[in-house]
């Protein structure tokens, strides 16, 4: 379902009530974490190791995040941390969303009000 269309068939109140939601939802500014993780082989860098030889070890988790131009950061994610990335990065998502969703509810009851008004 596309949310933003459907705002204008709901109440005022069911408005507030969906913007009160996303807020209590809105995860801990301190739990977020931005990038990709995936599985990958790696390279160790010892010489003479058999990863040089392109036997590379792993397949290891590995977080990738893109730093703008071109640029990238990246490491392992340990096993247990994996479950700790993925929610930090979901947080991290629901952090953008959910102030947008805000921002169309907070649109919506704007020009309400103002059509409200001209009457
Ligand atoms: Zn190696």
């Amino acid at each position: 379902m596309k949310e933003s269309g459907g705002w204008r068939k709901l109440s005022k109140l069911a408005l507030e009530q969906r913007r009160k939601g996303l807020v209590q939802l809105l995860p801990p500014a301190a739990e977020i974490l931005r990038g990709t993780l995936r599985e990958r082989a790696v390279t160790g860098g010892k010489p003479g190791c058999r990863c040089v030889q392109g036997q590379r070890h792993g397949p290891v988790w590995y977080l990738t995040v893109t730093l703008g131009r071109g640029r990238t950061s990246g490491g392992i994610v340990a096993a247990d941390q994996v479950e700790r990335v993925r929610g930090w990065s979901d947080n991290y998502y629901r952090r953008q969303e959910h102030p947008e969703k805000i921002s169309a509810i907070n649109r919506e009851l704007l020009w309400r009000e103002r059509r409200r008004k001209k009457k």
